[in-house]
């Protein structure tokens, strides 16, 4: 892996904090506009995401073709995706590709955690501090941290006490992991241990999945990269391009077709019509149930129908049926908590090597040095895997310290919940950029596009910061900002998302404010309110002139 030879220069145009989807692009460019960049990444490689959650069976749950940059037609044309959904190696290698390809490493800085970001008023730029003491400066700070890349520590009693090994799905380790033969307990059954779970059972002794709420999952049905397909994807790139950019989703493949979603209510039509949709999305793959009827997030009688379909499959999996019943979710209604995509998952349930530990009839009461007690008796354990998710989309960002004008901490701005305007800036903390942050379509919608048009947007604000004799200061007003905190919120408000308690509103981690941390309106309405920002002259931020003294060495020079 290539790094950057630590150099004198200190001062850069832009700092980006992350090497994942966002960072890399971020980085891209920041360097095509001729700025001065460094990309910090705690890491000792990049890829974020998918540099961290390297168990076995992870894997995207969107389609690669949609899953993967589009600024970039020869990058397109040119990279072979070996399954419809690739797994966490080939994105990794992808990303790599691109950070070579696009000429990345030289600028970028590996094994540096971030510990604080504070803003210099008076010469209007960031100090960035290093875990190790080394301080940057730069006009422009771009937060590229990841939704979903603090680990949350899991609330269990007897957390640290087991002698055996303990993994996180979330860290896993790049050292080869034996598993083989081995009694293994995974606590969670959120996406990552829906991946993992079917993995492990074919090679434990033995695999007990503690499942604390039943989780809604859909067939991925990944498969090898079929020559013909691929041929006929690459030819309508830019057509599948622009309708990812008209859907809510940011991706729009059904089985291999692109489709906007229906526009119908999902009560309009009769049972028997419904059903077969239903049935060709469940039979198509992935998450195409997501961009099915509108009112499934709306209307709770819209969503028991596709609840219940997805329940009789469950049934028809399952051959034990008390178990089935365990595994079967109805304390939340579906897609209010991130849909999960599988390879078998529900079937693993039918092996004589797994066992199911419903955690609603016999909590955790602790974990011991030899495994987890529950319902009064010790599963014995040689490993313990935690896929207990994340502190999601605001953990990574308040885990640095970040302060703003007259040293006013982020954390403290956000102790009832974030404020951004369009997700991806803060009054008060001016020049600095949230890519994918809350009140963003982030998470809910495939990360790349979203990633790509926040940085657009970014790099627009950039230029626009020096239109005019401007100093390359930009910051959004109050007023706008609270506009969009409440737009987030009411906009959530008619939807079923409170019914669940999942991070979409902060609910996994204890102590964390309940709002709703994402845009529900998706990300064609999200594009379409940019876009009307943007012809109003960047309505909402106000554009300063050059703080008196700042060093002309300081200032940016933009192409
Ligand atoms: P998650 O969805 O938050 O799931 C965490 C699981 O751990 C839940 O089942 C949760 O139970 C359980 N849990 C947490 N604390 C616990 C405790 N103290 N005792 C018992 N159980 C506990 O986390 P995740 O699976 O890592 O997924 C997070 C997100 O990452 C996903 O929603 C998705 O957006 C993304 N992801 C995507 C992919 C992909 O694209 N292929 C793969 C993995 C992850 P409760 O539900 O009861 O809280």
């Amino acid at each position: 892996m290539q790094a950057i030879a630590q150099k004198q220069q200190d001062a850069f145009d832009v700092i980006i904090v992350g090497a994942g989807v966002a960072g890399l692009y971020m980085l891209h460019r920041a360097k095509q506009a001729g700025l001065s960049a460094r990309l910090f990444d705690a890491a000792d490689g990049i890829g974020g995401t998918w540099y961290w959650n390297r168990y076995p069976g992870a894997r995207v749950d969107i389609e690669s073709f949609e899953y993967s940059y589009s600024f970039s037609p020869e990058l397109e044309q040119e990279w072979h995706w070996t399954e419809r959904y690739a797994s966490q190696p080939e994105l990794l290698r992808y990303f790599e590709h691109v950070a070579q390809r696009f000429e990345l490493y030289p600028h970028i800085q590996l094994g540096t955690r971030i510990d604080s970001a504070v803003y210099d008023e008076a010469r209007g730029q960031w100090a960035i501090a290093t875990q190790t003491g080394q301080t940057y400066r730069a006009r422009f700070c771009v937060m590229a941290t990841g939704c979903l890349s603090a680990p949350k520590v899991p609330d269990i009693p007897g957390y640290g006490s087991f002698r055996g090994d303990c993994y996180f799905t979330s860290r896993w380790p790049h050292e080869p992991v034996e598993l083989a033969g081995k009694r293994i307990g995974v606590i969670g059954t959120g996406s990552s241990a829906i991946q993992f779970t079917p993995v492990a059972a074919q090679v434990a002794a033995h695999l007990t999945v503690f499942q604390r709420t039943p989780n809604y999952s859909i067939p991925l049905r990944n498969r090898p990269m079929d020559l013909d397909y691929e041929k006929r994807m690459k030819a309508g790139y830019e057509q599948l391009r622009r309708m990812q950019w008209r859907s809510p989703g940011g991706f729009v493949l059904v089985g291999g077709e692109p489709r906007l979603p229906l526009t119908t209510s999902a009560l309009a039509v009769s049972a028997e019509e419904r059903l077969s949709e239903f049935e060709a999305r469940w039979q198509a793959g992935g998450l195409c149930l997501y961009t099915c009827y509108p009112d499934l997030m709306t209307s709770k009688e819209a969503n028991e129908t596709l609840a219940e379909f997805v329940r009789a499959k469950i049934r028809e999996k399952v051959v034990n049926p008390a178990v089935a019943e365990k595994l079967t979710p109805r304390n939340h209604p579906i897609l209010t908590k991130r849909l999960c995509a599988d390879s078998g998952y529900f079937e693993t349930f039918n092996r004589d090597n797994v066992t199911l530990v419903d955690l609603q009839e016999t909590p955790i009461e602790t974990i011991t040095e030899r495994g987890i007690r529950v319902g009064g008796r010790e599963i014995e354990l040689d490993v313990i895997v935690f896929a207990t998710g994340f502190d999601a989309v605001t953990g990574a960002l308040l885990n640095i310290d970040i302060r703003g004008r007259r040293g006013q901490s982020l954390r403290a701005a956000w102790q009832d919940g974030p404020k951004t305007y369009l997700g991806l800036m803060s009054a008060d903390f001016p020049n600095l950029f949230n890519v994918a942050g809350p009140g963003s379509t982030a998470s809910l919608s495939s990360a790349i596009p979203c990633d790509e048009h926040q940085i657009d947007l970014v790099m627009r604000l950039i230029t626009r910061s020096r239109n005019g004799g401007g100093a390359g200061i930009v910051e959004p007003t109050h007023a706008a900002q609270d506009a969009w905190t409440e737009r987030i919120q009411a906009i959530a408000a008619k939807t079923l998302i409170h019914e669940s308690n999942s991070w979409y509103v902060g609910a996994n981690v204890p102590g964390k404010p309940r709002v709703v941390l994402l845009d529900l309106e998706g990300f064609s309405a999200y594009i379409d309110v940019c876009d009307g920002i943007i012809a109003r002259d960047y309505e909402g931020f106000v554009f300063e002139s050059a703080p008196a003294g700042v060093p002309a060495e300081d200032s940016v020079a933009l192409a």
